[in-house]
This record gives structure tokens, C-alpha cells and sequence, in this order.
């Protein structure tokens, strides 16, 4: 095992590169479980979506950030969760999530979201924004531009966003995947494509390919010229999206295309497919990944999917994320799972002579939080919220 002390991983300050705002809604029952599940269907009737390896994994480990024994029953759970207010539970568990960080995708908010400001008092750690480039492609749209415009209006739009963000995110995964034509498309094909959504009235939400593809283009370029990565949604997610479709590799050409540009591209989630983003984050030097939301889907299987993540992935390509929405368990849990589970691969490698404790340490600081902390420049000097 990693030897204790001020190195050591459960003391480790993670970043979350990747996660999103909690909500202050007081839930009840249902409300609660339906965060703990990407379905968009109940569980088969007689079950809870507390009988999964999510569920598991939260009985064990969140009931004693607020002061219950592990394994209440899921009504007493969520009844001290009421008991203790959302703001008294949303503080405890993203404190005790022991973040030096958090990068939080203000594209897609829950019920009653808390705010950047609010998320870094919750947290007691600096919050960074990412901005979602289809959201301000649909934004754009809302605002009633013109067709012919709206290339112009889009790339301003994302530049403005971008002012305050450290990062840009893409959802091209769930608006058709990954199987589209690697090529940029020209204004004339953008300004058809734009006239032919705009023209179908609201509510906009964009799935034209050739103008999913104008925005990832406009934003692997803003993020070159800005020193910001952009996150790409890739494997698990809601049942929006069509699994086969969103496994990274289908991106290849397209990460080839980009090479030039500089831009850093982040593979975020990845699972089942997190063995092939590290395939990709080994062979291309703009690519990163992470495993976040499957360490917490996984529960008790979460250090498997970190040591398959891990076969073949350099070091400095792994990125920690909790991916949590809503729930600011799902924040803490995430960060439980990470320490748990990268101990468990670390301290493998030492029993097994494969690497000493000073090797663990570094490799756990990278992907814990350093390589974050570098890619994002989150260190440089730049107005964090918090
Ligand atoms: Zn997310």
C-alpha cells in the first residue's frame, strides 16, 4: 500500500475536471433516485434504483459524511438527507470530496442548480467554468439570427463565453455520435445548413451534422488560440445517445485533423471504451481521457475500470472526474471511489515489484489533480470564481 502521510492518496486534493452543478431542491424519494440513474425509465417495479453498484456504493460510503452508520435503508438515507437541508448536505459532501478544484460544465443544469459562486462556497475550492459549444450554438439560434449570420454570430457568441471558461465541451456524441465526416465544411454548407434549422423554429436544438461539425471545428480553433482544452463526451450516457456510436475511436480521423491546430482534446467518461481512449491518449499527444461517471456506475467495480483504463494510458493522459449532476453525492462518491480504487491499482504495482511508493505517489499526483492543474493552466493567473 501507499504509505501514509502527507502524499499519501486519501489526503491527495483531487481536481474534478469534469462535473456539474448540484441542485438545493429538497428531494424526496423519487426525486432522489431518479439522479441516480442515466435511464430515463423507472426501475422494473419491486426494485429501486438504489439496487445497482451505484446504489450500493452510495449506502456504503455517503451516509457517514452525514453522520448515519453505512447501509441505513435508503428511507432513512434520504430522510436525514431532508432532515439536514440541501445546502447542509451539498456543503458536507463536496467538502469532504477534497477538491483543490472543480471544472463544472454549465451547459445542462439540474432543477434549481446552484451557481458557480455558490458550487466554490459549497466546496470551499476554486470553480472553473466549461462552456458546452452546442448550447451556445442554440443560444445563437434562440436569439433570432439570421442564417447568413450565423457562423459570424456563433464564433462571437463562443469567443464571449469563452472569456470566463477554462475549457470548451462538446455533446457531438449525443446528437448523432462520433461517425461523421472528419472534414471542416465550408461557410456555404454552414449558412444552407443554419437556414434549414433556423427556418424550423424553436425550440433549437442542433443535430444537423454539418453544423454539429462547424461547431466542433470553431471550437477545437478557439480552444488553439486560447489554451483551452475541449471535452468531448465520449461512451456512457443517457439512452439519447446510441452507445456504438459515441466509442472514441470513431473520432480518429477527426483527431488526426486537429493535430495541427494545438488543440488539447479531453475523452470524457469513455466507458465501455475507456481501453480504447487510452489507446488513443497513448498514440496522440493532444489526447487525454478520464473515467469519470463509470467509477461511479461501476460502485464496488470502480478500481477495475481505473486498472483497465490504466493498461496502457501514459500517466500524464489520465484526468480525475466525478462527472456528478445534482446529487453532491454523486461529487463525493466519485472522489471516494477514485482514491479507493487508484490505491488499490498502486499498491498492487508495489506489492507486485513493479514500481516503488515514490513512483505510486508521482503517478497518483498526476492524474489526480497535476495533470488538470497543467492542461487547464488552472494555476496561471486567472480570475477563478472562489
Ligand atoms: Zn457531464
Amino acid at each position: 500500500m501507499i504509505p501514509a502521510g502527507p502524499s499519501a492518496l486519501r489526503d491527495l486534493p483531487l481536481v474534478d475536471h469534469h462535473c456539474h452543478a448540484v441542485t438545493t431542491m429538497d428531494l424526496d424519494r423519487d426525486r432522489f433516485e431518479r439522479f441516480l440513474t442515466e435511464s430515463h425509465d423507472r426501475p422494473p417495479a419491486g426494485t429501486t434504483a438504489f439496487d445497482t453498484p451505484l446504489g450500493l456504493a452510495l449506502l456504503r460510503w455517503c451516509p457517514p459524511v452525514l453522520g448515519l452508520p453505512p447501509f441505513p435503508s435508503p428511507e432513512l438515507y434520504v430522510e436525514r438527507r431532508t432532515d439536514l437541508g440541501p445546502d447542509e448536505a451539498n456543503g458536507r459532501f463536496l467538502r469532504a470530496a477534497a477538491l483543490s478544484d472543480l471544472l463544472v460544465d454549465t451547459g445542462f443544469l439540474p432543477e434549481a442548480a446552484t451557481t458557480v459562486p455558490e458550487m466554490a462556497g459549497l466546496a470551499g475550492a476554486p470553480v472553473f467554468e466549461v462552456v458546452r459549444l452546442e448550447t451556445i450554438a442554440e443560444e445563437v439560434a434562440a436569439s433570432g439570427a439570421e442564417a447568413g449570420r450565423f457562423p459570424q454570430a456563433f464564433g462571437e457568441a463562443l469567443e464571449r463565453a469563452a472569456n470566463s471558461a477554462v475549457a470548451l465541451k462538446s455533446v457531438v456524441a449525443y446528437r448523432g455520435g462520433f461517425g461523421f465526416d472528419p472534414a471542416a465544411p465550408t461557410e456555404n454548407e454552414v449558412v444552407r445548413a443554419a437556414d434549414r434549422w433556423l427556418s424550423q423554429g424553436p425550440p433549437y436544438r442542433i443535430t444537423d451534422p454539418i453544423l454539429l461539425r462547424h461547431c466542433l471545428w470553431v471550437g477545437a480553433e478557439l480552444g488553439a488560440q486560447r489554451g483551452l482544452p475541449l471535452q468531448i463526451h465520449a461512451g456512457y450516457g443517457d439512452p439519447d445517445l446510441t452507445l456504438h456510436l459515441a466509442n472514441p475511436v470513431l473520432l480518429t480521423a477527426w483527431i488526426r485533423h486537429v493535430a495541427g491546430l494545438g488543440t488539447t482534446l479531453t475523452l470524457l467518461h469513455c466507458y465501455p471504451y475507456h481501453r480504447e481512449a487510452a489507446y488513443l491518449a497513448a498514440m496522440f499527444p493532444h489526447v487525454y481521457l478520464d473515467v469519470g461517471l463509470a467509477i461511479n456506475a461501476a460502485g464496488p467495480g470502480a478500481q477495475h475500470v481505473l486498472a483497465e483504463a490504466m493498461e496502457v494510458a501514459p500517466f500524464p493522459k489520465l484526468l480525475y472526474a466525478s462527472d456528478g449532476f445534482g446529487l453532491s453525492e454523486l461529487h463525493f462518491l466519485g472522489a471516494a471511489l477514485f482514491r479507493r480504487g487508484l490505491e488499490g491499482v498502486l499498491g498492487g504495482w508495489i506489492e507486485g515489484d513493479h514500481c516503488t511508493a515514490e513512483h505510486a505517489n508521482r503517478i497518483a499526483r498526476l492524474i489526480g489533480g497535476d495533470n488538470s492543474r497543467r492542461i487547464y493552466r488552472l494555476r496561471v493567473d486567472r480570475t477563478a470564481a472562489g
